[in-house]
């Protein structure tokens, strides 16, 4: 009943003119895509890709937004900005936010709330780093990243939730499958038990961190696992097209 949903996120990756080569590839490869398809570009690339998908199935994300509607925020980009491009949807609290950009829960619960109050449907990230997961503090950093990122959120028909655990995102080592599902498994409990039962049913939880052609069909085969966010393989028209359609 959830919709998988497969977004790329490209990070500081490719000029307006390489997005636009990068989106004609991809659009014949994934015509008849059966998850949702969405591509978080940076800023600059927004307008360009925006009018390069006119008539396709990708839809168009951002990487951030800010938590206020305007003013002295330099160098931050507002909702409504955003929204005039035709972004749908928009990345919060990636990891890369959190450790080089001082990101916190308290600013991702901002945003958060700044995305959904404007329309946009925010894929907000969590993970743990591998010092706390080898410590054994996995369920509670997430437990947190979870509770603070999404406090007073009361409507999730538009929220995804992305499951990043920070070892695996841009290192080639992925969580098994299993440990995977067991992992998201648990965000939904923590769901479950604040947000209740019909939130946790519905909300679609994605894996992040290598996620690529050779594993997609293993991780989506489980459970809980309702999408991808995908860093390096989402720079290849070929290699992203295999992830998004995985069930081929
Ligand atoms: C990411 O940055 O969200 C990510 C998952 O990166 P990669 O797929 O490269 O690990």
């Amino acid at each position: 009943m959830r919709k998988p949903i497969i977004a790329g996120n490209w990070k500081m990756n490719k000029t307006a003119k390489e997005a636009v080569e990068l989106i004609e590839a991809l659009k014949p490869l994934v015509a008849k895509a059966k998850p949702e398809v969405v591509v978080c570009v940076p800023y600059t690339d927004l307008w360009a890709v925006a009018d390069a998908i006119k008539g396709s199935k990708i839809r168009l994300g951002a990487e951030n937004v800010a938590w206020a509607d305007k003013g002295a925020f330099t160098g931050e980009i507002s909702a409504e900005m955003l929204k005039e491009i035709g972004v749908e949807y928009v990345i919060i609290g990636h990891s890369e936010r959190r450790q080089y950009f001082g990101e916190t829960d308290a600013s991702v619960n901002a945003r958060t709330k700044q995305a959904l109050a404007n329309g946009l449907k925010p894929i907000v990230c969590v993970g743990e780093t591998l010092e706390e997961r080898e410590k054994n503090k996995t369920n509670r950093v997430l437990k947190k990243q979870v509770l603070e990122g999404l406090a007073g959120i009361t409507d999730f028909t538009d929220v995804v939730i992305a499951y990043e655990p920070v070892w695996a995102i841009g290192t080639g080592k992925t969580a098994t499958a299993e440990d995977a599902n067991k992992t998201i498994g648990f965000i939904r409990r923590t769901i479950k038990a604040n947000f209740g039962e019909d939130v946790a049913k519905a909300l679609r939880i994605q894996y992040g961190g290598s996620m690529n052609p050779k594993n997609v069909k293993e991780l989506m085969a489980e459970r809980n696992i309702d999408g991808g966010l995908i860093g390096g393989a989402s720079l290849k028209a070929e290699d992203f097209a295999c992830i998004v359609n995985y069930k081929d």
